[in-house]
C-alpha cells in the first residue's frame, strides 16, 4: 500500500469479541465512506432471516439428545444465499449472523451472483460416532429444508463439516423432493456432482491473493517463511500449496498444539503423519511450541486458518509477520487491525483472502445446474482470474478511499450490494 492512510483512531484497552458486533462495526466504516442512506444502512446491517431449530437425535446408547442449530440468510439482493455450515461446541447465533454477513460481502468482492448465508450446530463432532453424526446432519437439514434450495440458499462445508456431510444434506433434500437435486449444496464428493479443485479451492485462493500482495511488496514466494494456524481443509491445503510454490512452511498448528522447524517442515511427510495420527503434534522432525507462540513467530506470512478472534489487543503487538493472510473468517479484531496497520503489517482481509472456496462453489453450482463438468485446469484458471481481479479491485478501492485493504474490500462489496438493493427497490 502506498496511499496515505486515514489518521489512526485511538484503540480502546478492552474490545468486543462478539463476531456480529465486529461485523456491524466493519460494515459501518464502509457505509460511512459511501455515505449510505440511513434506511439502506439499516437493511444491509441486519440479516434478512434467521431460523433456530431443535435437532433431536437418537444416540448410539439409545438416549435422545437435542442439539440446537441455526441457518441465517443475511442478504439475497444479488442472488441466492450462499455459505457453509459449522459444527462446533462454541457456535452461537451471533457468530452465524456474522459469518452470514461476511459471506454477503465476500460474494460481492469476487463479484459472483450470490448473497450471504451461514449455518451452524452446537455440537462436538469429535465425541460423536459416524451414525450419530449422520442422523444429526440429516435431521438438521430436514429442519431447515424450507429455507434451502438451488435457487434459494446453498450450504457448503465449514469448520468440522466435509464432503460426506454435504452428501447427507444433498440426499436428505433429494429424498424429500423425490428427485436428485445437485445444486442444493456445494463441496460434495466428486462422485455425486462435486467439482474438481473444490477441496483445495480456499487454500488456492489464499495462495493467489498472497502472491498478489507479495508482488506489490517486492517479496519472493521462493523461500518465503510461512506460519499456519489450523491444519484442516484450509490450513492443511495451504501448507501443501505454499510448499509446492517453493515457500518454506516453518510452523503449523491444530487444536492439539503447534509444531515448528525453522528450516521448513517436510510437508509431504507431515501429511503422512497426520493421516495416521489425526494430529500435528508429535511429528518427529519439529519442535513443539504453543498455539500462542505460533502467532508470534517471525515469518513473512502468517496464515490464521482456524477460528475468529485469534489476533486481538492481547497479542497484536507481538505478531511478527510482514503479511497476515486471513484464511479464516474474522481472525483479527477491529482494534488489532488498527494496530497491524500502524505497524506496517499488510492484512489480506478474509472476505478477499478466503473467497476461493465460494468461487469454486459457484463453479460447482453452475456445473450441477448444467450437468456439464469442467476439468481441473479449467477450474484453477478461472479461479485465478477471479481472485487476481478481486485483489486488484480491492487494491484500487483502498487507494481511492485512502484506506487499508479490509475497508477497501468492504466499501467495494457494500457498494455493489447497495446498488443491487437500490435498483430492485423496497418490497412492497
Ligand atoms: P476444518 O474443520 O477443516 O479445520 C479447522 C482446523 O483448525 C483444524 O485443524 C482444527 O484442529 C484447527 N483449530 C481449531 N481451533 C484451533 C485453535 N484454537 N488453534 C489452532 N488450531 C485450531 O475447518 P476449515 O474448513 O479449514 O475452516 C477453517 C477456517 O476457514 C474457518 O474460519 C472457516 O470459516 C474458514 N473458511 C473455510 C472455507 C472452506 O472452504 N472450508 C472457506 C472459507 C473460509
Amino acid at each position: 500500500m502506498t496511499a496515505t492512510l486515514e489518521p489512526r483512531h485511538e484503540a480502546p484497552r478492552s474490545e468486543t469479541l462478539n463476531p456480529f458486533d465486529i461485523a456491524v462495526r466493519q460494515f459501518n466504516i464502509a457505509a460511512d465512506h459511501l455515505d449510505l442512506d440511513a434506511g439502506v444502512r439499516k437493511v444491509l446491517a441486519n440479516p434478512r432471516r434467521a431460523l433456530v431449530v431443535s435437532i433431536p437425535v437418537r444416540m448410539d446408547d439409545g438416549r435422545i439428545e437435542v442439539f440446537e442449530g441455526y441457518r441465517v440468510q443475511h442478504n439475497v439482493a444479488r442472488g441466492p444465499a450462499k455459505g457453509g455450515v459449522r459444527y462446533h461446541p462454541a457456535v452461537t447465533l451471533d457468530e452465524v449472523k456474522a459469518l452470514a454477513s461476511w459471506m454477503t460481502w465476500k460474494c460481492a468482492v469476487v463479484n459472483i451472483p450470490f448473497g450471504g448465508g451461514k449455518g451452524g450446530v452446537i455440537c462436538d463432532p469429535s465425541k460423536m460416532s459416524p451414525g450419530e453424526l449422520e442422523r444429526m446432519s440429516r435431521r438438521y437439514f430436514s429442519e431447515i429444508i424450507q429455507m434451502v434450495g438451488p435457487e434459494k440458499d446453498i450450504p457448503a462445508p465449514d469448520v468440522n463439516t466435509n464432503p460426506q456431510v454435504m452428501a447427507w444434506f444433498m440426499d436428505t433434500y433429494s429424498m424429500t423432493l423425490g428427485y436428485t437435486a445437485l445444486g442444493v449444496v456445494t463441496g460434495k464428493p466428486l462422485s455425486i456432482g462435486g467439482s474438481q479443485g473444490r477441496n483445495e479451492a480456499t487454500a488456492r485462493g489464499v495462495l493467489f491473493t498472497t502472491m498478489e500482495a507479495m508482488k506489490r511488496l517486492n517479496m519472493q514466494m521462493a523461500g518465503a517463511t510461512i506460519a499456519i494456524q489450523g491444519f484442516g481443509n484450509v490450513g492443511g491445503n495451504s501448507a501443501k500449496l505454499f510448499h509446492e510454490a517453493a515457500a518454506k512452511v516453518i510452523a503449523v498448528s491444530d487444536v492439539t498444539g503447534a509444531i515448528a522447524n525453522k528450516n521448513g517442515l517436510d510437508i509431504p511427510k507431515l501429511f503422512e503423519y497426520v493421516g495416521r495420527e489425526r494430529r500435528v503434534t508429535g511429528f518427529p522432525e519439529a519442535e513443539e511450541i504453543s498455539n500462542e507462540q505460533l502467532l508470534e513467530l517471525q515469518c513473512d506470512v502468517l496464515i490464521p486458518a482456524a477460528l475468529e478472534n485469534q489476533i486481538t489487543l492481547q497479542n497484536v503487538e507481538r505478531v511478527n509477520a510482514k503479511i497476515v493472510a486471513e484464511a479464516a473468517n474474522g481472525p483479527t479484531t477491529p482494534d488489532a487491525d488498527v494496530t497491524l496497520r500502524d505497524r506496517g503489517i499488510l492484512v489480506i482481509p478474509d472476505v478477499l483472502c478466503n473467497a476461493g472456496g465460494v468461487t469454486v462453489s459457484y463453479f460447482e453450482w453452475v456445473q450441477g445446474l448444467y450437468s456439464f463438468f469442467w476439468d481441473e485446469p479449467m477450474i484453477n484458471q478461472q479461479l485465478e482470474k477471479i481472485m487476481v481481479k478481486a485483489y486488484n479491485d480491492v487494491h484500487d478501492s483502498a487507494q481511492k478511499y485512502k484506506v487499508d485493504l479490509r475497508t477497501g474490500a468492504q466499501i467495494l462489496a457494500v457498494g455493489r450490494v447497495a446498488e443491487a438493493s437500490a435498483i430492485r427497490g423496497l418490497f412492497p
